[in-house]
């Protein structure tokens, strides 16, 4: 998530070009899926509805073993294809067949079926691997994070290569089972609704599923060993927490005073957002280094970070808003990135507005008033930040000041109709903020190109007479709500 991947010109335009068909029309599929941020990331070809992981893995030695099993239907006559993954492969096959492989690049595993597969045909592709993810450098770096006594897959855009190969980039999402067997008294969380678990010979395995499309990155795995809690939500879906148990004790009644609040927070936000999309819900506190936390799907994971120095509901609430907007919809490119963290961050603000704690008017006023015209803050458009500039600040605080000046031009009935149609609109599926911008519109009957160009699409911040017409405070004497701590505090120093 703090990484930056640089994709150099000549390597960005080769993936661009058109692969030439072979004589009988079969063609290998794209190495990347087409994000212009992410040329490499994802691939085409094939369009996986299933992942099924078979994992067993050992906390002392780092060793992952797996077997993949993934369905896919063939988008084009395919000569071969390709996954994303780092680790050692051992064997591949396709329908039962074993086919060749090879790899390319910094993740490609292309794969060369015995026969060429039609387009439109359901295919399933057999993948057994091991290594050690830790030591796997993709792009410079590991997204594997070992702990003291396991180790957690939770990063954005890239996690799923250190742990099982994928078409790994949002637009291509699947369901999971995901089993993983871990020496008896260590656990392994995932995504999802934990199904069994069974234990022999001095391994126990946990079998979990995830039962709605899912983006690659938005799922996780936690191995080590946690103090778990569990419960049922009002409207009967399962509840799964859990922290570590060596995190240091005043962090975690810290952490538990704010991640126990997960039900409270998804009844909150069914209000505003619309039913909860999913099967489960919960969240995990691991103890990692990393600090950021992460919107892994039903299971949001949290750096203990969060929770040094007291409760943190405000994150919370931002992971619980991204299982709506950034897992529900996702995005279609990365540069779509608004989507997820303007939504998430204004969600907070809405969560201020319901304690009592400052309005998200307020919050707006004060963050507008926070960055004079000159702040660099203001360069970065948060509807085409780049890829260097996903996760600045501005795509999250200047994300939400959009969604206000939307709220006070269209009124607060046609707001919320807005946030809650949109999820019915494209649930399960992708979207781009052009498109957003098109069906506030279409809900509200009143143009919006300009105000979604002035508050997404600018690198400059907002005149204050437009500000001010949107009921922005202008002035710089803004008092701070007393929500911002908090909110500060989960948006401080690493991203969310
Ligand atoms: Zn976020």
């Amino acid at each position: 998530m703090y990484r930056r991947l640089i994709v150099p010109g000549a390597l960005a335009a080769s993936l661009m070009l058109a692969i030439p068909a072979s004589a009988d029309g079969y063609s290998p599929g794209a190495p990347g899926i087409g994000d212009p941020y992410y040329p490499a990331y994802g691939n085409g070809g094939y369009d996986v509805s299933h992942y099924d992981l078979r994992l067993k893995y050992q906390p002392k030695t780092d060793l992952l073993e797996g077997t993949a099993t993934i369905l896919a239907t063939t988008t084009q006559d395919l000569s071969r294809f390709d996954l994303d993954f780092g680790l050692k492969v051992s064997e591949v096959r396709v329908n039962g067949i074993r086919a060749s492989f090879a790899t390319s690049g910094d993740e490609e595993l292309e794969i060369t079926p015995a026969a060429g597969l039609p387009k439109g045909t359901p295919i399933t592709i057999v993948v057994r691997y091991s290594g050690k993810p830790s030591d796997v450098k993709l792009f410079g770096f590991t997204s594997w994070a070992r702990t003291p006594d396991g180790a957690v897959a939770a990063n954005e855009p890239e996690s799923a290569a250190w742990w099982f190969p994928s078409n790994d980039h949002p637009r291509d999402k699947a369901t999971y089972d995901v089993s993983v067997a871990v020496p008896d008294g260590t656990q392994a969380i995932s995504n999802g609704v934990l199904t069994s678990t069974t234990s022999q010979l001095g391994w126990t395995r946990y079998n979990w599923r995830s039962d709605k499309p899912q983006a690659t990155y938005l799922a996780t795995l936690a191995i080590g060993r946690f103090d778990i809690t569990t419960g049922t939500t009002a409207n009967g879906l399962p509840v799964v927490n859990a922290y570590s148990k060596d995190l240091d004790p005043a962090t975690k009644d810290a952490a538990r005073a704010s991640v126990e609040r997960t039900s409270e927070a998804v009844e909150f936000l069914e209000g505003v957002f619309g039913p909860y999309p999913f099967n489960a819900v919960g969240g995990y506190v691991p103890n990692v280094s990393a600090g950021f936390a992460l919107e892994t799907q039903t299971r949001p994971f949290y750096s203990p970070k969060f929770f040094t120095k007291g409760s943190n509901v405000s994150v919370i609430v931002h992971e619980l808003a991204h299982q709506w907007y950034g897992d529900n919809v996702s995005v279609h490119n990365w540069a779509d990135i608004w989507l997820n963290e303007g939504f998430a961050s204004y969600a907070e603000w809405l969560w201020s507005e319901k304690e009592g704690e400052g309005t998200a008017q307020e919050l707006a006023d004060y963050v507008y008033a926070q960055h004079p015209a000159d702040d660099p803050f203001w360069t970065v458009a948060p509807g085409d930040p780049g890829a260097a500039h996903q996760f600045d600040d501005a795509v999250y605080d200047r994300g939400a000041m959009a969604l206000q000046a939307l709220r006070n031009a269209v009124g607060d009935d046609d707001f919320f109709a807005i946030l809650k149609g949109w999820q019915k609109e494209h649930a399960y599926g992708n979207a781009q903020v052009g498109d957003f911008v098109k069906y506030a519109e279409r809900v509200s009957g009143k143009p919006l190109a300009d105000l979604f160009d002035t508050w997404l699409y600018q690198p400059s911040r907002p005149a204050s007479p437009a500000a001010e017409a949107l009921g922005f405070k202008a002035a710089r004497s803004v008092p701070q709500p007393r929500s911002w701590p908090a909110i500060a505090r989960a948006h401080s120093g690493s991203r969310i």
